[in-house]
């Protein structure tokens, strides 16, 4: 059973961890270094009773898109199921780093493979965020021609999250490239329409207007700076917020 909460403004989150993060700074593959520091955090903030579920991504591995565009041989929608496929293997991945720092812990997968991991049902995975277990949710919407981004956004909606936190090496979302121009501003807060308008770089379109029908507010943030998970969910103002009416909360 997980302590009891404190008072937190999001009880139940939806993390979005992009294929990147399990690798080292312009590398592939995993290294697991890399995963302890964020282990680390997540074992903080399950201990102040915040439910936890996880959508890892793939591009360490291998995106479908991209690898489609240079394969010839090869089906786009094969493609896809092989990027989907690699987030499974960033799940397992993940599992075991959390687990090594004392995380419990569940891996669901959209596309059945009962070897490795539990397939994907809904209330399964409500009654292990109850029980405190992180759930690791594995090979996206278990469709192609989508991203993880859109999975993020869908499961939030099904597990009733009460925000999408998009974990990511920069500091929020920014007015340009900011190191493209050092002038860039950060927002701190913006709203989904500004957002889209804009074509700034949050999550892809679909998952947006999936947060933005319901009213799902997003977080972008650099989770690699240690506590700052914890920050975000005690509702600390760093990263940027984005929302429907895109003011403070
Ligand atoms: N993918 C898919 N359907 C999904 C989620 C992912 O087909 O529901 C495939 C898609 O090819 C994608 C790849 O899996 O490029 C890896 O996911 P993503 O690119 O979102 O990973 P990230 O950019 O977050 O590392």
């Amino acid at each position: 059973m997980s302590t009891p909460s404190l008072r937190l403004p999001y009880k139940r989150v939806l993390l979005k961890i992009s294929g990147e993060s399990f690798c080292r700074e312009g590398e592939s593959g995993i290294a697991m270094a890399e995963l302890a520091s964020v282990a680390e955090q997540i074992r903080d903030v399950v201990k102040n009773g915040v439910q936890l579920a996880i959508v890892c991504g793939g591009g360490n591995i291998l995106r479908g898109k991209q690898f489609a565009d240079i394969s010839q041989q090869i089906v786009p929608s094969t493609a896809h199921y092989m990027g989907m496929l690699a987030t499974v293997i960033n799940g397992l991945a993940l599992q075991d780093a959390l687990e090594s720092a004392g995380v419990p812990t569940r891996l669901q997968s959209a596309i059945r493979m009962e070897g490795v991991a539990e397939p994907f049902i809904r209330r399964r995975a409500l009654r292990h965020l109850e029980k405190g277990r992180v759930v690791i949710l594995a090979a996206g919407t278990g469709s192609p021609f989508v991203t993880t981004d859109t999975a993020a956004a869908l499961r939030a909606r099904e597990l009733d999250a009460d925000v999408v936190l998009k974990g990511t090496k920069v500091d929020g979302v920014y007015s340009e490239d900011p190191m493209k121009n050092p002038h860039a501003i950060r927002y701190t807060d913006i709203s989904f329409r500004d957002v889209l308008a804009q074509n700034l770089q949050v999550m892809d379109a679909q998952a947006m207007h999936h947060c933005m029908e319901h009213n799902i507010d997003i977080v972008v943030f650099n989770y690699k700076k240690i506590g700052n998970i914890a920050r975000v969910i005690a509702g600390e103002r760093i990263g940027t917020r984005v929302s429907t009416d895109g003011r403070p909360a």
